[in-house]
């Protein structure tokens, strides 16, 4: 199939040019490279360097590939930054994705697998999360997100050729198998990477936060799935796609893993001993997220692959290891 896939110079983006362009499709990336990296694109797929406002750029990308599936991953992603600037996430997030969905409509592309978040959940009624429960974001990214589900919705409804699958992210983690590339993100605020790069030196120590949640060590629990695992669950979602509809898929293990397991197994992997600090809470917070991922099983045969939190800190290890500067090297 021809794919275009926005926000291909990304982490999770540049993962999923790799694996669509082995799988044999025909893929174009575009990113604004605001956080994206170049290099992280896999060195044969066409690369267009245009952000997701500029709906006439789109239409002609969009035309000239022929492309017949888009997959959206081009989004700002931090829980933190989205409170003190909520309009850059609205603007990026929401309203890029309707600029993107504009331009599909007039290039007549029909078919669209988006990111979403488990974060439009909120604090969730339950663990593990099904599809069903109620989603009620506590920040602004997890509303940005949950405006393009409606916005898919409301779209969908009224254009039954339409068909797109909005899978909801847990933690994703990991790095490709190969070591061919990897995570770099800036600042890095994410738990397996502030492990990784205290170990390689990067930072004095690693701060957990809150120890006194209602888990059983104290610490938050989060569904870690691995980066590999989840661009797999696009293509088969991807592939599955038929006019009208409208999908909706938990992507996680189903299973979480403490904060303090996470660390555990840092230091089993690397043989090293992290240098941890116990501190407070981190606000918006929820103690407990992780996926039922059943429906996506039921429904496409997809489960996760990688389920053991040492193998995913494993081929983190791998790309940190090596890159300890990321892409700059
Ligand atoms: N966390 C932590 N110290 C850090 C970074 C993260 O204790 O330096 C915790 C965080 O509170 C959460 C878990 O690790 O419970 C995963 O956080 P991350 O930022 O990786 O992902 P999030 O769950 O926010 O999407």
């Amino acid at each position: 199939m021809n794919v275009m896939v926005a926000g291909g110079a990304g982490y999770i983006g540049s993962h999923a040019v790799k694996m669509l362009f082995e799988a044999g499709h025909r893929v174009v990336a575009i990113d604004n490279l605001y956080r994206g990296h170049r290099q992280a694109v896999h060195p044969k797929v066409a690369f267009h360097q245009t952000d997701l406002a500029e709906t006439r750029q789109l239409v002609d990308l969009l035309e000239r590939y022929e492309v017949e599936c888009v997959m959206h991953f081009a989004a700002l992603a931090y829980v933190g930054e989205s409170v003190t600037d909520p309009l850059a996430y609205y603007d990026n997030n929401t309203a890029g994705t309707i600029s993107l969905l504009k331009a599909m409509k007039t290039a007549g592309v029909e078919r669209l697998v988006f990111s979403s978040t488990c974060a439009t959940y909120g604090e969730p009624e339950g663990v593990p999360i099904v599809e069903t429960m109620g989603q009620s974001p506590i920040s602004p990214y997890g509303w940005s997100k949950w405006c393009v589900e409606r916005v898919l919705r409301d779209y969908s409804a009224a254009n039954p050729a339409f068909a797109f699958v909005a899978p909801r992210y847990f933690n994703v983690a990991g790095t490709a198998s190969d070591g061919s590339i990897g995570e770099d993100h800036h600042p890095e605020t994410h738990l397996i990477p502030v492990i990784l790069q205290q170990l390689l030196g990067q930072r004095e120590k690693v701060v957990v936060f809150g120890t006194d949640y209602p888990t059983p060590d104290g610490t938050c629990i989060r569904d870690y799935v691995h980066v590999e695992d989840l661009c797999e669950a696009h293509m088969v979602a991807m592939n599955a796609l038929t006019p009208g509809d409208a999908r909706f898929y938990n992507l996680g293990i189903g299973k979480g893993y403490s904060v303090k397991e996470v660390i555990d197994s840092a230091e089993r992997v690397t043989g090293m001993k992290v240098n941890v600090e116990y501190g407070p809470r981190r606000p918006g917070d929820p103690a407990m997220l992780y996926a039922n991922a059943q429906k996506i099983f039921d429904e496409l045969g997809w489960k996760a692959k990688y389920t053991e939190i040492d193998t995913i800190v494993g081929t983190a290890w791998n790309w940190f290891k090596g890159h300890p500067h990321g892409y700059a090297e």
